[in-house]
């Protein structure tokens, strides 16, 4: 299977330091320091170790600018998102996927034009919709793979 190359990998902590140079195209350590210090608690310490991070990750570039340092961000932030979505589909049956984009859409506040866009998404889909999704995982990593070898199952029925 091809593989697409996927962003580094962002911890929790680092991607809240990248909304903020996403958000303001480029930062000092000082300004991150101001934006994240009380919403996060953390000291200056743990701020600047996170963008050395994201640095030596290749997320961010840096430059000298006298005595500080301007961070830029090395990846877009919409390119980064969709990695990181993609990265979660890929971790679970095709079967499924409608099932947890119906959870996601569930569980967020959206407005009505959110809603309007989803519609015409949808809309739009049912020109390539199949009846049935394939299954593309190794056979006994996911429930329809079991069920047609019914090993697992099978091991199930007998019990321990
Ligand atoms: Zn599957």
């Amino acid at each position: 299977m091809a593989m697409e190359i996927l962003s580094p990998h962002i911890t929790e902590a680092e991607w809240e330091v990248m909304r903020v140079v996403w958000a303001n195209g480029q930062v000092t350590s000082k300004e991150v320091i101001s934006i994240l210090e009380d919403k996060m608690n953390w000291k200056a310490p743990t701020i600047k170790t996170l963008l050395g991070r994201l640095v030596e990750k290749g997320a961010l570039d840096t430059e000298r600018d006298g005595k500080r340092f301007i961070y830029t961000a090395a990846m877009e932030e919409d390119d980064t998102v969709r990695d990181y979505t993609s990265d979660i589909f890929s971790r679970i049956c095709n079967k499924d996927v409608g099932h947890v984009i119906g959870g996601m859409v569930k569980a967020h506040e959206l407005s009505f034009d959110d809603i309007r866009y989803l519609e015409e998404i949808l809309e739009k889909k049912k020109a390539t919709a199949v009846e049935e999704v394939s299954c593309r995982c190794v056979p006994g990593q996911c429930q329809c793979n079991v069920n047609h070898h019914g090993r697992i199952r099978r091991e199930n029925n007998d019990g321990e």
